[in-house]
């Protein structure tokens, strides 16, 4: 295979065995899928590697292997000596298995689970990885299920390879972000040298793809690039003249870059390095020779019109993900400004059910309450913090009586919530039992919260603890992912959340409600996505107390059968009144709060 300057080094890196994960945040039209073909074909026909290919859908395997992997097998002499099966029908030669002597090559599609069982791998690859589904049948991101596959081997190895889609919700680009070195496909500028990888750049830059003229032909006939450093103007037969001669794959920093020479890592003044473990590149179709500049601005231009075009250009062509417009307005100040409204009452018209969450902190409680309406629109109705001493039971009983309150809605109805959740995390897990069994534990809920990735919102235990409480399971990531994706939503209507313009959702409040990103993360168990706090934020408790309300309906919906598109499926007054048997008097319960 005919490899252009810039492949050869992905070959090279797809072929190393010491480089445990390759991750490639690519465009369209750079040679990936041969590339990857190619890869694989190596590693069973020189190393008797057992290799699996995953692709987003078994539409896309069938593809997968009926355009690309079957013909390479017919082109390769080699491959097909160890491939007795080649044009027959045999269980070893279909469109998911291909038995090699000595290797096997699995074809799978990435939708169910099943399809990550049962195989033992020493190759993991998934192919267009933003296309898979965030966590698989709900066991697990695909990364992880596929990773797993191939614990056992010696020489593991995970490629995957994908366009990049949303921003915030790639999985390619944040574990692209992830790994240890991230190298880039970089050229000298003929005028000053200064070693860069092409940029778009854009209309405003200073550098980057430049053109002239109004009309489409001048446009694309005046195609250039500018250099990052000296600003000159550099041709697309210069730039590809200077790929072909000095292109390296580096660090942006140039601290590390790889010696195709000998398939080896360089530092800065050229010492051979060890073999970084995780790898994260990146390329776009300007550096394929195949795909001329005139044809990228054209594209560019022609994207102008449609919104949609305007995403595939950027995906498909730049190889970038798509910053949602939504995304931006997360922007504490824009939310504060935007979202609130003047309730016509309390508790306003939509609103069926009611719910609270509850943070308990070393010297106070904050607690939301949130009304829900159908398909779990989401008007927040009051922020209330309590300081006290947590070790004294007066803030406990004035916590048990806020807990109690009530809304009045649009028909003159009172509402009461129909239950909430506490966090039974913190210091004062015993303190929460005792309160939640005052109460009715089905009215306060203690949870606890599960930072995994892809777990349920809500998990119901099986039975109750030892202290007769059912200390529910809060999948915190998912929980606040969902929130998240609400918060874009900019319509009323299903998903939607409104707050009240009231002094309990100052400025401060909407500050804290957007205090976490997810940010991919290495855990014990591998890398993730998890929430985590942004840069110079400290407080988070509305988010937490947002997500344990959600919790909470969920659990209303879930273990309740309330149906939030049926206002008569919600008892007029609270289960804590139906559970009066389970409860105890305030006194009974400062008296307990006194003993312990
Ligand atoms: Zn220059």
């Amino acid at each position: 295979m005919q490899l252009y300057p810039f492949q050869r080094g992905i070959a090279q890196m797809m072929g190393n065995e010491e480089i445990e994960e390759l991750w490639c945040k690519k465009s369209a039209r750079v040679g990936y899928t041969k590339l990857l073909v190619g890869a694989t074909q190596y590693a069973i026909e020189h190393k008797r590697r057992n290799v699996a290919i995953w692709s987003p859908s078994d539409d896309h395997r069938d593809r997968l292997t009926k355009q690309e992997i079957e013909p390479a097998i017919r082109d390769n002499p080699v491959i097909r000596r160890i491939f007795p099966w080649y044009g027959k029908k045999a269980k070893q030669n279909t469109l998911s298995l291909k038995q090699f002597v000595g290797a096997a090559l699995h074809l799978l599609g990435g939708k169910a689970a099943k399809n990550y069982r049962s195989i033992s791998i020493d190759m993991a690859v998934l192919d267009e990885l933003d296309g898979f589904d965030a966590s698989i049948e709900r066991e697990g991101p695909p990364v992880e299920l596929a990773w797993r596959r191939a614990e056992g081997s010696s020489f593991k190895k995970l490629i995957a390879g994908s366009t990049p889609h949303l921003k915030g919700w790639s999985m390619i680009e944040s574990g692209e972000e992830a790994c240890e070195v991230r190298l880039r496909w970089h050229i000298p500028c003929p005028h000053c040298g200064h070693e860069q990888e092409l940029q778009w750049g854009g209309a405003d830059a200073e550098y980057g793809f430049k053109w002239n003229g109004g009309t489409y032909k001048e446009a694309t006939e005046s195609v250039h690039y500018q250099c990052v450093h000296c600003k000159e103007r550099i041709t697309e037969p210069q730039a590809r003249a200077q790929a072909a001669k000095a292109g390296r794959w580096m660090t942006d920093d140039g601290t590390i870059w790889l010696d195709e020479d000998l398939g080896i890592f360089r530092s800065e003044k050229g010492a051979a390095i060890d073999t970084p473990r995780t790898i994260g590149i990146r390329l776009w179709s300007a550096v394929n020779d195949r795909v001329p500049w005139s044809k990228i601005v054209g594209e560019w231009l022609g994207a102008q019109k449609k919104r949609d075009n305007l995403q595939s250009f950027v995906n498909l062509t730049l190889g970038e993900s798509w910053e949602e417009e939504g995304v931006s307005n997360l922007d504490y100040e824009v939310l504060h400004r935007t979202r609130r409204e003047n309730y016509d009452h309390p508790a306003p018209e939509g609103v069926v059910a009611l719910t609270f969450g509850v943070d308990v902190q070393d010297d106070r409680f904050e607690i939301q309450w949130d009304g829900w309406g159908a398909h779990e629109e989401r008007w927040t109705l009051d922020y209330q913090i309590l300081n006290g001493d947590l070790t004294k039971p007066y803030i406990w009983k004035q916590l048990s009586e806020v807990l109690t309150r009530q809304f009045r809605g649009d028909t003159g109805r009172l509402h009461e919530p129909v239950c909430g959740c506490i966090d039974h995390g913190g210091h004062y897990g015993d303190e929460v039992v005792t309160l939640a069994k005052a109460l009715g534990p089905l009215f306060l809920i203690p949870v606890k919260g599960a930072a995994t990735y892809s777990k349920p919102i809500i998990t119901w235990p099986k039975r109750p603890n030892k202290n007769g409480i059912y200390l529910v399971s809060v999948g915190t990531d998912t929980g606040k992912t969902l929130m998240h994706r609400r918060l874009m939503i900019e319509e009323p209507g299903p998903g939607f959340w409104h707050w009240p313009r009231s002094e309990s959702f100052g400025l401060e409040y909407f500050k804290q409600l957007t205090a976490e990103e997810l940010r991919p993360k290495h855990t014990p168990s591998g890398r993730r996505l998890v929430w985590q706090m942004r840069k110079g934020r400290r407080r988070n408790e509305p988010w937490d107390c947002s997500n344990y309300s959600l919790a909470a309906i969920r659990i209303a919906q879930e273990r309740f059968g309330i149906a939030l598109d049926n206002p008569d499926s919600v008892p007029s007054h609270s289960r804590r009144v139906d559970t009066t048997a389970a409860r105890k008097s305030l006194s009974d319960l400062a008296r307990e709060l006194n003993d312990g």
